[in-house]
């Protein structure tokens, strides 16, 4: 595992550890290690400052050009069903704030993240350099095409809603990988779906109900 993971002490640190509790252990996350990165990752320096007072709360932010930060439940939900371990690499589309990426990056190898809102993308890049996330690499661009210089992938998190899942990203999943996506259409409820690629086809679940922003392409 690349970022250790260990208590940090700031003053959203009970916030913070009120959120895991409440919003996400009590709705039936168990994971521990995924826990335990939802209580280190400082969700506040991923949202906009006059947001920061807001960012433990059980309800997405906005982080500027139509787009969100996820629910924290919603993080953790997704990042436990894609089964993270410690040599793993994974994608995901649609960086945003970052948030996501940084936990994914405190529980696999590296993270590949994708962006295609450019002014997101820059302000992604500039957190997880501050913040000293190296085992992360973003990009901006479509992420419908995934990443394939560095396919396969052991986890796919996508994190805006697409009417079908992209074959390339299909694709791009190692086999017993895992793939998280939210399917349905824009501005309205989606179902959230988990691909495992089981002899190189995949095998879909339906897990829960979701509201995202639309996945668009360049
Ligand atoms: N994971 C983010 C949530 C961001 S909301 C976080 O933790 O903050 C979804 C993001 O997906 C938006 O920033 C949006 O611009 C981006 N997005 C939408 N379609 C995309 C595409 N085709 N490729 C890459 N990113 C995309």
């Amino acid at each position: 595992m690349a970022a250790c993971v260990e208590q940090q002490s700031d003053k959203f640190e009970a916030a913070r550890n009120r959120m895991v509790k409440i919003q996400i252990q009590n709705r039936g996350v168990t994971n521990s290690a995924v826990l335990d990165a939802m209580r280190k990752v400082p969700r506040h320096l991923f949202v906009p400052d006059e947001y920061q007072s807001e960012a433990y709360n059980d309800y997405p932010l906005p982080i500027g050009y139509g787009q969100t930060i996820s629910q924290p439940f919603i993080v953790a939900y997704m990042t436990e069903a894609v089964r993270p371990s410690g040599n793993m690499k994974a994608l995901e589309i649609g960086t945003g704030s970052g948030y996501q990426a940084a936990v994914l990056a405190e529980l696999v190898k590296e993270v590949y993240t994708i962006e295609i809102v450019p002014e997101l993308a820059a302000e992604s890049a500039g957190r997880f350099k501050k913040m000293k996330y190296e085992n992360i690499s973003g990009k901006y661009g479509d992420g419908y095409q995934g990443w394939p210089e560095h396919a396969p992938f052991d986890i796919i998190v996508v994190t805006a809603a697409a009417d079908q899942i992209p074959q390339p990203l299909i694709d791009q999943l190692a086999e017993n990988g895992r793939l998280v996506i939210p399917v349905g259409p824009p501005a309205a409820i989606q179902e959230l779906i988990l691909i495992t690629k089981k002899n190189g086809k995949p095998v879909e679940r339906r897990l829960t109900y979701v509201r995202f922003v639309p996945f668009k392409r360049l």
